[in-house]
């Protein structure tokens, strides 16, 4: 299945769930526009090189396209397409006014000096620009872009349409109108909705234990978080492998990967009964709560039989497949989907664009407040959904956000 077939499945079943119409079907499995263009830029060695780059505008329904703009070699219309219908659901789901949209140049920038890589984020905006704007599409950074590349696009934009406009993108650096806490938000966002799952069910965090798919900017994060709730960090893996024992240190842990290393690096951190395990190994680990926060595709078939958790926290985007998560749903697992888990990243990017429209600078408790205000009123119709109807939490989460991109 391709990524798009994706969401076109999980849409598919809400839309039978919501008993839609044929034409409704059309509308949520087509996009508003795609957008496609070559994008050549002079290499520091002489010569041009040319990437194709995408921008699509899947549906504005509820308020600007918004989404991110990677730079990376899987980057085709099926992936952008299927990231910016994801979008429009996300935004649905913790209920923010925006649409969706995604954007993807297919190049290697570790190919690149940086430079160069300016060079593909102004020819970014030159090729799409009369297309963006504050009110219109609102793009922010994702793999492979940054706080730097949003403010280069930012600049070219003001160059472009001689306005000053922080609001057409998020995701920049604080000092050129970027907000604080998006730094952290993912995971914030994340570990809020996994509170208000565990209060809803009386469990104490300080009962539970946890293993982690990914020890990058937001698995990192939630490992602390976790750490701070009183949860046990019993597994945590990168690309290397996976660092196992009866308790993680994860500041260590998480000081190694800072510095380069990997979680591997130094056993001792693992605690009693240390272990280095294959990177797979960290999705069957005896935990009660699995957070996949690394690649797409990890729970399939083929190994959903051994996960051993209760609750599956999906940080990462599509990290369980159709197959699998009907399966951990007959199970009775309750897996938070990353529709909803993961959308507190575009939440506060929602946060730094009412702050550069309003001219106003928020402190980090008004972010960190209103972030988690957010994501627990998400969590709380999600799970009011799932129950009124008998449903997973994926199947409500794309239910009521179809029921709200469609006015219902
Ligand atoms: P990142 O690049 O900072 O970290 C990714 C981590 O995954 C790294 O630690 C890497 O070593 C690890 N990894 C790679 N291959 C692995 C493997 N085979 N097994 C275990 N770990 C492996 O990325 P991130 O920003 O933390 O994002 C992680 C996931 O969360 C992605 O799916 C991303 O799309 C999703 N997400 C992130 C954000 C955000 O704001 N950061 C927002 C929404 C969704």
């Amino acid at each position: 299945m391709g990524a798009f077939d994706y969401y076109k499945y999980y849409t598919g079943k809400a839309a039978d769930l919501l008993d839609l119409s044929e034409g409704e079907r059309i509308k949520l499995t087509t996009p508003d526009r795609v957008l496609k263009a070559d994008l050549t830029i002079p290499l520091d060695a002489g010569g041009t090189a040319t990437f194709p780059a995408y921008r699509v505008q899947f549906n504005n329904a509820r308020g600007p396209y918004k989404g991110g703009i990677r730079f990376h070699t899987s980057a085709d219309e099926d992936e952008v397409m299927a990231l910016s219908a994801m979008m429009a659901i996300k935004c649905a789901v913790v209920d923010i006014p925006f649409g969706g949209g995604k954007g993807g140049v297919n190049v290697d920038t570790k190919k690149l000096s940086q430079k160069e890589i300016h060079e593909v984020a102004r020819a970014y905006v030159r090729a799409f620009g009369e297309h963006f704007g504050p009110d219109v599409d609102v793009p922010a950074p994702d793999m492979y872009t940054n706080p730097e590349i949003m403010a280069v696009m930012l600049d070219e934009y003001e160059t472009l349409t001689g306005t000053k406009a922080p609001a057409f993108i998020t995701g920049k650096p604080l000092d050129k109108g970027g907000s604080v806490g998006r730094d952290t938000a993912t995971a914030d966002g994340a570990i809020a909705v996994l509170k208000a799952l565990l209060n809803d069910r009386h469990v104490s965090a300080h009962t539970l234990r946890a293993a982690i798919q990914g020890a990058g900017n937001a698995g990192a994060q939630a490992a602390k978080l976790l750490c701070d709730m009183g949860t046990k960090v019993v597994a945590m893996s990168d690309s290397k492998g996976t660092l196992a024992g009866d308790e993680v240190d994860v500041a260590k842990v998480c000081d190694i990967k800072e510095k380069g290393g990997s979680v591997c690096d130094d056993i001792s951190c693992g605690g009693q009964n240390a272990r280095i395990l294959s990177p797979e190994a960290v999705i069957e680990e005896e935990a009660e709560i699995l957070v996949p926060a690394a690649l797409e595709d990890q729970i399939r078939k083929d190994n959903v039989d051994r996960v051993k958790a209760g609750i599956v926290l999906e940080i990462a985007n599509g990290p369980t497949t159709p197959e699998a998560d009907d399966i951990l749903a007959a199970q009775g697992v309750a897996v938070v989907p990353d529709v909803l888990a993961n959308a507190g990243g575009v939440t506060v990017s929602y946060f730094e664009w009412l702050q550069n429209k309003s001219g106003e600078t928020w402190t980090k408790d008004q972010v960190s407040d209103r972030l988690s205000d957010t994501m627990q009123e998400a969590y709380r119709d999600v799970a009011d959904f799932a129950l009124d109807r008998g449903v997973s939490l994926r199947e409500a989460a794309y239910a009521l956000a179809l029921l709200r991109i469609l006015g219902k």
